[in-house]
């Protein structure tokens, strides 16, 4: 049934999502109906298959003292999915992509030199925005990473942020190189408690191994 355009301005289509209303316990967690997510010049509507859990979303809902986060919010900032409707060559409707969590403007000396975390208008989906804990989510094209055909969607989604935190750490920070071994040093907490810290490690050198073999970028 065709619904007339002054019926649809008043009831625009609305989708499932979880929303933040305010911090506290898993009770905040409420599923709620809340708008379609409506792009932008520049951003893609991505029906979401896979959304996967960050301790950020922890946070997000307990909240964190001295942060202010925008609530309500939807969390979410690891998602996989599907594209349906984009405006760009470079992409279809059914093209199946991962979400790159940060965004920033795409203009700045820190945007322009691959620096973006320290551009001043670099935030993260699910911590400064809503995120991908819903049916959809629109996202600048720049964002979207081509999904590997060999991943399942929830394999997919466990890859962008956890794994971006990883690769900073080890190929950026760490200057990581093929061949090298990545090792882990159990530390131990004054009170206790247990880390363990991957980092590069000589050949030879001692400690508790997590990884052995070769390393490829
Ligand atoms: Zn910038």
């Amino acid at each position: 049934m065709r619904v007339p355009a002054i019926v649809a301005a008043y009831h625009p289509p609305r989708m499932k999502a979880i929303l933040i209303r305010e911090h506290g316990g898993l009770d905040k967690l409420e599923m709620a109906d809340v708008p379609d997510p409506t792009a932008r010049p520049g951003e893609a509507i991505v029906r979401v298959r896979a959304v996967a859990l960050n301790h950020l979303d922890i946070w997000l809902r307990r909240g964190v003292p001295g942060h202010k986060f925008p609530l309500p919010m939807i969390p979410g900032s690891e998602v996989a999915g599907v594209i349906e409707t984009v405006d760009d060559p470079r992409w279809n409707a059914g093209d199946e992509v991962i979400v790159a969590p940060g965004y920033s403007c795409g203009l700045c000396v820190a945007c322009v030199s691959g620096n973006d975390p320290l551009c001043r208008h670099f935030g993260l989906f699910g911590e400064t925005v809503s995120g991908g804990a819903a049916e959809k989510i629109a996202v600048p094209v720049r964002n979207l990473i081509r999904k590997p055909a060999g991943l399942s969607f929830a394999e997919a989604a466990a890859i962008p942020l956890d794994m971006l935190t990883a690769w900073h750490m080890l190929v950026a920070r760490a200057q990581l190189r093929d061949r090298e071994i990545v090792g882990g040093h159990r530390l131990r907490h004054r009170r206790g408690i247990e880390k363990n810290i991957p980092r590069k490690v000589p050949r030879r050198g001692r400690g508790h191994r997590l990884y052995r073999g070769r390393f490829s970028r």
